[in-house]
């Protein structure tokens, strides 16, 4: 039968259905046509079942979904394989955790078929043993962070007073921890930011020391050595060191001035023995005028030979003393004019060093505030921050009133003592993060981070208020000062230079409107 082609088979399998008297269903004329044919029997597609399995499949999450598809693909197209595929699938995908509605998805191999599942619970409450230690943990943290940030401090008051109540809503909780993070992440930048700002403020000091000793070996070792101290990973060891160190550079430049002034002392003695000679070389030269003019007349007066002799003798002797003395005094001053060309030279590259230490300095040497080469760069860092942060920065000028007839009245002098007592009053009145410098004569400028223009405007009112407070002396008489200033608000996209040319132009309507104001841009 095996050789019987298939419209031959399925002559006989109609022929042995009648014959054994079966209904024509699928089914039988199926397993008749195979019994002729000797082939195997395939079982049916179960396709009505496995749709409704299909049915039961959950679609809730977008990986199901793709998941149930698939499956259902398979159903469609008899495909075993893919349903095999399916399947492994869906047993293997995990369902999420759900942490406090905190949003963490599992991560690994599986992830990309992450299951939700269904009907997530409400977050749970904390246990209170955890709440502690978080709070504890928050606290902890809190001195490395810096204790400068007052709106830091109030939310870890508030946080951690939070986390200790018996009863706390889980929703609040994220929420304020979302907050103190948010801020925290911008508070720890700072912090380190500041670090590497004094880190490379002491490097520089190191670098200026060791650059104005550049005769001694031994001072330019020690720098090189704090130097490489003071290169960060820094700990408490290193500090140490530093400071051990600096120590031993501190004494060196006190003995190495005391040698200057010793070496000073030795050249003003020097020159008054040169002088002294000189004055000797004048009264040895007018000795020897007389002592020749003497020579002249006993030579005319001479008669004989013999009386020329002695009178030739005492001229030589006179004219060799006056020679000896010449040369020695000759001598002299060649070495005096060689050393005052070294000291001229020592002196010279000194002042170089200097000239470059100030140029790289970013404080006014009077008042101690910075300068505009600091203040330029404190404002740049503070517009980056600001921006950072979606803060507002403002900056205030700043002039003293009549400062003019107070140096007319009192001297200088008493000027430069106003100005001092003014940086004074004003420093301790800001807030830490504001910025204090001296934009030229008697202007400053002050940097507001993290403040409105109401708000700078009220800052630079209590200063003015504060100094009316305080007079400081001028010999016996008690000297108030005051001045007009103006406040601008830094627009989004405006340049430093613009805005203290509106705090300018705001200064000027304050000096006009009867000085002693704050006026805002
Ligand atoms: P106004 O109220 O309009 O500002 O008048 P003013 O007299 O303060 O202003 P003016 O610009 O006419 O005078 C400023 C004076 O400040 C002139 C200058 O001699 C003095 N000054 C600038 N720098 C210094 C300093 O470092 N020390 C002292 N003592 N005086 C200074
Ligand atoms: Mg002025
Ligand atoms: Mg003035």
């Amino acid at each position: 039968m095996a050789d019987l082609k298939p419209y031959e088979i399925a002559r006989e399998t109609v022929k042995q259905l009648t014959v054994r008297k079966l209904l024509p269903t699928p089914d039988n004329y199926q397993r008749i046509y195979h019994e002729i044919a000797g082939t195997k029997r395939l079982q049916p597609f179960p396709e009505a079942q496995l749709q409704e399995i299909a049915n039961l499949l959950p679609t809730k999450t977008p990986g199901q979904q793709r998941l149930h598809a698939q499956f259902e693909s398979a159903v469609r197209n008899h495909n075993w394989t893919g349903l095999q595929t399916a399947l492994v699938n869906f047993s293997q995908a995990q369902p999420v955790q759900r942490i406090a509605a905190d949003g963490i998805a599992p991560v690994g191999h599986h992830a990309a078929l992450a299951i939700e599942t269904s009907n997530t619970p409400a977050a749970e409450p904390l246990p209170p043993a955890l709440k502690e230690q978080i709070a504890r943990l928050i606290e902890h943290a809190q001195p490395a962070v810096g204790l400068d940030d007052s709106k830091m401090g109030e939310q870890t008051a508030s946080l951690t007073a939070y986390l200790r109540k018996e009863v706390s809503d889980p929703a609040m909780l994220k929420q304020m921890i979302a907050d103190f993070n948010h801020r925290l992440s911008f508070t720890a930048e700072e912090q380190g930011a500041i670090k590497s700002a004094l880190l490379e403020l002491l490097q520089m000091v190191f670098k200026n020391i060791g650059e104005l000793s550049v005769d001694d070996r031994w001072l330019k070792g020690q720098m090189d050595g704090l130097m490489a101290a003071a290169t960060p990973p820094i700990t408490l060891r290193h500090l140490e060191d530093i400071r051990a160190k600096l120590k031993d550079v501190i004494f060196k430049q006190s003995e190495a001035k005391s040698q200057t002034v010793a070496a000073q002392e030795a050249i003003k003695r020097e020159l008054a023995g040169f002088i002294e000679r000189l004055t000797a070389m004048s009264a040895s030269t007018s000795e020897f005028g007389g002592k020749i003019e003497q020579s002249a007349k006993r030579l005319e007066t001479a008669q004989r030979i013999e009386d020329i002799a002695p009178v030739l003798q005492e001229a030589i002797a006179a004219a060799r003393t006056m020679t000896v003395d010449t040369q020695r005094a000759s001598d002299e001053l060649k070495s005096m004019r060689e050393k005052a060309q070294q000291a001229e030279e020592q002196v010279q590259r000194l002042q170089n060093e200097l000239d470059k230490a100030s140029a790289q300095a970013r404080h006014d040497p009077l008042t101690g505030v910075l300068n505009r080469k600091g203040l330029d760069e404190a404002i740049e860092r503070e517009i980056s921050s600001a921006k950072r942060k979606g803060t507002q920065l403002c900056l205030s000028l700043l002039d003293i009133d009549n400062f003019k007839k107070l140096n007319d009245s009192y001297g200088h002098d008493v000027g430069d003592v106003a100005l001092k007592h003014l940086t004074k009053i004003t420093r301790d009145c800001i807030r830490p993060q504001d910025t204090l410098a001296r934009y030229g004569g008697e202007e400053f400028i002050v940097v507001l981070p993290d403040a409105s223009l109401e708000q700078a405007i009220e800052a630079m009112t209590r200063v003015q208020r504060e100094l009316t407070k305080h007079f400081f002396l001028a010999g016996k008489d008690k000297v108030l000062i005051t001045f007009s200033a103006g406040v601008a608000a830094l627009g989004p996209e405006e340049s430093a230079e613009l805005a203290v040319s509106r705090a300018d132009q705001a200064m000027y309507l304050a000096k006009r409107s009867g000085k002693n104001r704050v006026v805002g841009a």
